[in-house]
């Protein structure tokens, strides 16, 4: 594995052929397996490590997010990566720099609560594409909000490249990995499950009876409940229309339920895609 820290290296190699996942490093079974499929389907597979200052707020976890680089480019190249490319901050930001904006499934959610979030995300996400010209690039459904702006993005400046979002992987109780997760004390990792639990138990309700607008308010209401009863704070915990994410209380329409919530001072977020949709 060839490991890239230049921007002007990484942009004159040719990899018009390989398959991209953007990553900020701390890497679980979650960020392998959509190396491993990049490599799969593409012959090669670059990996961007970056933790990107943009997409934090000024009160978010960017010094303390966890770099453990050494053991980073151990699993990249156990997975099979071709190219590590860890850039700079420096060398990625000129003064100034432009940003990219999606309007619209942006400002929901994620981007309510993290204002300039998703803007941080986009452009960065935009240079990683322009800079390594990969032919695919591969995301995670854990953050579906980020494939769905990605997409839109994708689409509406019509950039030439193929998207896959990949299921979510799990821990076995259910916890869907996360970087953020080493933050859990060992009570809050206990108490942690119950937001996926939530979310599947919900989706269970809503995917297998009809259920009225007020009826399902209710269960989501319910669920809340239960999530601040365990110790959460939640953010939000909704239904979602796709691919806008528009807020909707109709299950029969292509949705997912998305939550955020803390947890002591680690926040979550997870979703459930209501069958037998999907963003695929
Ligand atoms: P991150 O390093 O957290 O920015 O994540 C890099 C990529 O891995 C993003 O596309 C994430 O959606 C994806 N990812 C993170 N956690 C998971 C997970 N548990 N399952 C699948 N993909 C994930």
């Amino acid at each position: 594995m060839r490991i890239i820290r230049k921007v002007a290296e990484m942009a004159a190699f040719d990899a018009n052929h390989a398959g991209l996942v953007p990553t900020m490093g701390a890497f679980h079974e979650g960020h392998l397996s959509l190396m491993r499929k990049a490599k799969a389907e593409n012959g090669s597979c670059v990996v961007s490590l970056f933790v990107n200052p943009t997409q934090f707020g000024p009160n978010e976890d960017l010094s303390r997010y966890p770099r453990p680089f050494e053991r980073d480019v151990q699993l990249a190249e156990e997975a099979g990566v071709d190219i590590l490319f860890a850039p700079e901050a420096g060398d990625m930001y000129p003064g100034h720099p432009t940003v990219v904006r999606v309007p619209a499934v942006s400002e929901l959610w994620e981007g309510a609560h993290r204002p300039g979030h998703f803007d941080g995300v986009a452009t960065v996400v935009l240079k990683l594409f322009n800079i390594v010209g990969p032919k695919r690039a591969y995301f995670g459904q854990k953050d579906l909000q980020q494939c769905l702006v990605i997409r839109k993005m994708v689409n509406d400046l019509n950039v030439q490249i193929h998207l896959s979002f990949e299921a979510t992987i799990r821990e076995s109780d259910g916890l869907a990995m996360s970087s953020r997760n080493v933050y859990l004390s060992p009570q809050d990792r206990l108490a942690a499950v119950l937001l996926p639990t939530s979310l599947q138990r919900l989706a269970e309700k809503l995917q297998h009876s009809s259920k009225s607008e007020s009826e399902v308010e209710t269960l989501l209401a319910q669920e809340r409940c239960e999530l601040e009863s365990g110790g959460f704070k939640v953010d939000y915990f909704a239904l979602a229309s796709l691919p806008d994410l528009q807020p909707t209380l109709d299950p029969s329409e292509p949705s997912a339920l998305i939550a955020a919530a803390r947890i002591g001072s680690t926040r979550l977020i997870d979703n459930r895609i209501l069958a037998p949709y999907s963003i695929e």
